[in-house]
Parts: structure tokens; sequence; C-alpha cells
């Protein structure tokens, strides 16, 4: 779990309540390139993304990171994650990073301020019934390179998209008590539900 900013630790008692119902995962906080080492995927939390790519900078965890990324380490990118994710950001801070590791155009708070903030039910793929998803001051996605599959729209745009290993939602998943969707997360992860090493 990437404990830079923002809302990491929610995110940390979901994969624990999965870790209770017998998933062979272990979630651990990284802020280092040391414990970004010892991880098999990642998630990224929302958050502030600007302050989260000045942070990966200073804490020298940017270059490893995105080399991990490219290397096929799965990761999984919530709000602000989903923007450093992206391959390129409109609104976003001139001197601010991201990896390039999903092929979308985000927009920054593209569904407004903090006080526009929505709950929704989305249908998603993978799901049998819909997830009550929370947007808070939310990119908006875009653009969509020819590898991305969207995995669910809200209003006919795309909210959760996947390439490969790396999967990204424009909303806080881990604010209601519902994990499914990091269970898909860690489902999708070969040897997730045996080997039982870290989720960072
Ligand atoms: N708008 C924020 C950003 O640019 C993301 C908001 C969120 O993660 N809830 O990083």
């Amino acid at each position: 779990m990437l404990a830079l900013q923002g809302a990491f630790a929610l995110h940390l008692q979901a994969i624990d309540r999965l870790a209770a119902t017998g998933l062979a995962v272990r979630g651990v906080p990284v802020k280092t390139a040391a414990e970004l080492a010892e991880c098999d995927a990642l998630i990224m939390p929302g958050g502030e993304s600007t302050t989260m790519s000045m942070l990966l900078d200073s804490q020298e965890l940017f270059a490893p990171l995105k080399k991990a990324i490219h290397g096929g380490l799965p990761v999984f990118g919530t709000c602000a994650g989903m923007i450093l994710l992206s391959s390129e950001i409109l609104d976003g801070r001139s001197d601010q990073n991201c990896f390039e590791a999903l092929d979308i155009k985000v927009r920054r708070n593209a569904y407004g301020a903090q006080v526009e903030s929505f709950e929704t039910a989305l249908s998603v793929d993978g799901l049998d019934e819909p997830f009550h998803a929370v947007f808070i001051r939310a990119p908006g996605v875009e653009a969509l390179g020819a590898g991305v599959e969207v995995v669910s729209k809200h209003q006919e745009e795309p909210v959760m998209c996947r390439s490969g290993s790396v999967l990204a939602c424009s909303f806080h998943p881990e604010l209601t008590n519902d994990d499914r969707l990091h269970r898909l997360f860690l489902e999708s992860i070969a040897g997730a539900t045996s080997s039982g090493k870290a989720t960072g």
C-alpha cells in the first residue's frame, strides 16, 4: 500500500478484512524503495496526486516504482492513484509526474470540487451486484488508448479501467466496507491466493 499521503489506512483495513476471510494476503505500508521491493502488488490510494508526486520524488521512490510497474508489478490506483498511473494529466501542476502505466488521459477534478462529491451505484465487470462508489474531486478519463479495457462507466464515461496488470478507478472503493474491488484486484494476481506475500 503506497502510504506517502492520502487514504491509505482504510485500504489497509480492507486488505486485513480480506486476509481474515482466508485470502492469503498481507497489507504493508510502502514509503521507501526497500519496502516496495518486498511487495508482490501495490495499491495507490486517493488523496492529492500533486503532493504524492512530490513525495515520490523526495523519497526517491518514483523511478524504482515506475520501473517496477513497467516490469509487471500489479497495481491498483484509486482516484489520485489513477492520476498517477495515467499517461497524461490535464489540469495538473507543471511539476507533477505520472507513471505512464495506463494509456489514459485524465483531467484532475473533472467531477468538481470537494463539495460536489457524490455517491452512486456502479455496475462493474466481474461483480454480480452494483458497487456503491464515492467520488471525491475525482479525475475524469478523457481519452483511452487501444489496449485499455473499461471495467465500469458512470453516465457513459469510463470510471474504472484495466490494462494488463494495471487497474484504476476514479472513485474511492475503500470508503465502504465492501471489499469486492480489492478482492477482484488481488484475485487477478497470479499466485495471490497461494504465496501469502505482501500487498504494499
Ligand atoms: N483531485 C485529486 C488529485 O488531483 C484527487 C482526489 C482524490 O483522490 N480524492 O489528486
